[in-house]
């Protein structure tokens, strides 16, 4: 499997350019066995230069058809979440922690969440986003490196490094938990409501070393078999619905802009 090494890039064409070789790789990648079963790789979309970055769970029945994320109910709460802030969805780059559908909606499991973190880490290091929201527990988990759950951790910011990236992280609760849960929604709009602000805070101070930044060695040995680690326990509300209802043909993102859907994951906009 061919490298995706860290090279100091600072354009933000240069930026795009990589983020796209990227993509390219994500889309025809066998690292996990989720490849067997997904219809589209759901790279994410949005703005490739934003300031603002979502991280969500994983892409769901809607998701993997269109190759958008957060198309379906939880997705048009969080477009509506931004509304209210003042943003527009095509601003803010938004993807998850696994690029994959997981089958019939079930929780990724540790070595897919593991096998896919490279490109989540890639994404971080090339969009360079001031602040990344984690979208419930298992991105929070992930980017923060240990267990507390999303309902001790929700709208607190922090400044953590990932990859060659020094970000102001701020864990929210995922939006399908309040899809049907009212005072969870009231928390999230609260929790929301501080984004401006942070992002008005700027990026944090880099790492001393960033620009000389060396990349782990590259993941040139074969993927493992999927391993049979159970599922991370799920912690605090439920994350994902089920199954959501079939969206209408027309995604809310990328084609609304004439921009077909290979495109708009790009943040072509
Ligand atoms: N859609 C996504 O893309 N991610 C989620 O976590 C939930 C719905």
């Amino acid at each position: 499997m061919a490298s995706l090494a860290w090279q100091s890039v600072t354009s933000p064409t240069e930026r795009r350019e990589q983020l796209k070789a990227v993509y390219e790789q994500a889309k025809s990648c066998t690292r996990c066995p989720l490849h067997q079963t997904r219809t589209t790789v759901v790279f994410g979309s949005g703005n490739a230069d934003a300031d603002l970055m979502f991280v969500g769970e994983a892409p769901g029945a809607n998701e993997d058809k269109q190759g958008l994320p957060f198309v379906g109910q939880a997705g048009k709460l969080l477009t509506k979440l931004l509304g209210e802030i003042g943003l527009d969805r095509d601003e803010v780059f938004i993807c998850n922690t696994v690029k994959c559908r997981p089958p019939n909606n079930r929780d990724p499991h540790p070595n897919e969440i593991e096998s896919c973190n490279e490109y989540l880490r890639r994404q971080v290091e090339l969009i360079q986003p001031t602040v990344i929201c984690t979208l419930g527990n298992f991105s929070t988990k992930l980017l923060r490196g240990d267990n507390t759950g999303i309902s001790r951790l929700h709208g607190q910011p922090e400044v953590r490094t990932i990859g060659a990236r020094a970000i102001r992280l701020y864990p929210l609760y995922h939006p399908a938990a309040a899809l049907y849960t009212p005072s969870t929604l009231e928390v999230l709009r609260a929790d929301f409501s501080r984004i401006p602000d942070l992002l008005a805070e700027g990026a944090p101070e880099q790492p001393a070393a960033a620009d000389e930044y060396v990349p782990e060695p590259a993941d040139e040995a074969p993927p493992q078999p999927a391993d049979e680690a159970p599922p991370q326990p799920a912690e605090g509300p439920v994350e994902r619905p089920a199954e959501e209802p079939p969206e209408p043909d027309a995604p809310e993102s990328g084609s609304a802009f004439g921009t077909p859907p290979e495109a708009a994951q790009l943040g072509l906009f």
